[in-house]
């Protein structure tokens, strides 16, 4: 048996078996699972942070290749402007499904009982959860609102000090700074080609670093997918919040499986489904870890060996893809967000649900690629439709503790959407690298 097809039925192996695990062994037993339980320990420890901490190195390295390898700075500009086309034309579709979705099927409208035992549970659930400090830490910060969220991701596109931008993981002000040495290195010509061939070779040892981690995948997935399911359980599939999630898998299949294949078979001559199997170890690592920014160097890994993804492009896209483009976050807060509102019986009418396709394609933007960074940055798509509220003279809005209702079950939607925002990436480099194939061409 070849090795890369042992790998992939040992991961999925490790997948079944972690949720498996966590169903019939933890989530029945009397144990607390929390962020300290030896699953979530031992996973972090074995596959996040490897693959953490290749990300800063891994992302310095191929934007600069990736930049140099373009070489000509008008086609640079082309690309740049293709793949932000790209990412906001497939995150406003995958917004736009999303709200059609939970509009039509309306999860929100729950038996009174249940809706009055879900809404009352919210405050404490809220109250209690890990998350609700991030969320209070981002509303100080005036980030719940999108003028300040956005003054954020403009200071992180000028950094003052790369040092600092590394040290805090900010990738965006990595990237920026990159974008610029890869540029200075191309025009240096003669002079700057020792510098040149130094990140070339840099970034075949990154990847050959990645390779390793990639064998204890199968071990790293079944820890974190049998704490997940252990902590949740797969009776939530079924209770009061079952078709708020049918409706979220629902979108991420439909957008998955049927918008982005027909989208890459326009504009690529690839095969959609093949190019998935082969983009497959990226998508599996995407549902384990809960994390497209973990999930980088596995993504850049699978783009450019088996996706026939050309360097000039992965390079590129993959990266700014981790930290901006979020098709399945973008589509999950916008039905999570309407759906609290039909819960809370509060009506949008269709200039808010407007409201709701703008901000939450906007808020996944500078949703940071890690887990549950959505469930964090949906508090701006709230805030706005409550001022949309406010402003048509309506005194009913939702309290930002209301996302105690879903924050329970939240893990499991981001590891599906989380697979959806790195195949909407690796579907964008597969496109772009029809514009800037490598010499000889691939793929
Ligand atoms: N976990 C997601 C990601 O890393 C972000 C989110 O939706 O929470 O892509």
């Amino acid at each position: 048996m070849k090795h890369g097809n042992l790998l992939t039925i040992l991961i999925l192996l490790g997948l079944a078996a972690g949720a498996v695990f966590g169903e019939v062994v933890l989530h029945d037993s009397a144990q607390v699972i929390d962020a300290s339980h030896w699953t979530r320990v031992a996973g972090d420890l074995i596959l996040m942070r490897p693959l953490m901490l290749l990300i800063i190195p891994l992302v310095l390295v191929s934007v600069v290749t990736g930049v140099t390898s373009i070489g000509d700075p008008s086609r640079l500009g082309v690309v740049g402007g293709s793949t932000i086309v790209y990412y906001l034309a497939t995150m406003l579709l995958a917004v736009t499904l999303g709200t059609a979705l939970v509009s039509l099927i309306r999860p929100g409208e729950l038996p009174v009982e249940d809706a009055t035992r879900l809404t009352a549970a919210a405050t404490s659930s809220y109250e209690g959860s890990d998350i609700a400090s991030t969320i209070e830490t981002t509303r100080s910060q005036g980030q719940d609102r999108l003028g300040g969220a956005w003054i954020n991701i403009l200071r992180q596109l000028v950094p003052k000090n790369i040092v600092g931008e590394m040290g805090s993981g900010r990738v965006l002000g990595v990237i920026v700074f990159a974008l610029l040495l890869g540029l200075s290195l191309a025009a240096g010509g003669e002079r700057t080609r020792p510098a040149v061939q130094f990140f070339e070779a840099l970034f075949d040892a990154i990847l050959r670093m990645v390779r390793w981690i990639i064998w204890v995948m199968p071990v790293g997935v079944f820890l974190l997918v049998s704490w997940t399911v252990g902590r949740i359980g797969l009776d939530a599939l079924t209770g009061p919040l079952a078709s708020y999630m049918f409706v979220v898998l629902l979108g991420l299949a439909i957008h998955g499986l049927v918008v982005l294949p027909v989208i890459l078979a326009i504009f690529s001559r690839a095969n959609p489904f093949r190019f998935m199997w082969r983009m497959r170890r990226a998508l599996m690592t995407a549902f384990g870890t809960d994390s497209s920014s973990a999930t980088l160097p596995v993504t850049i890994e699978c783009a450019e060996t088996e996706g026939g993804c050309s360097r000039r492009s992965a390079n590129f896209v993959l990266p700014l893809g981790a930290t901006i483009n979020m098709d399945g976050t973008a589509l999950y807060e916008a039905v999570a967000v309407v759906f609290l509102f039909q819960l809370f019986g509060i009506d949008l009418s269709f200039s808010e649900l407007v409201v709701v396709v703008i901000t939450a394609t906007l808020a996944a933007v500078g949703a940071a690629g890690i887990p549950s960074a959505g469930l964090v940055t949906m508090i701006i798509v709230i805030s706005a439709v409550n001022m949309s509220l406010v402003g048509r003279g309506d005194d009913l809005v939702l309290p930002i503790s209301a996302v105690g209702v879903i924050i329970g079950v939240d893990r499991i939607l981001d590891m599906c959407r989380t697979t959806v925002n790195v195949w909407g990436d690796a579907v964008g480099a597969k496109i772009i690298s029809q514009l800037v194939p490598d010499e000889p061409a691939t793929g």
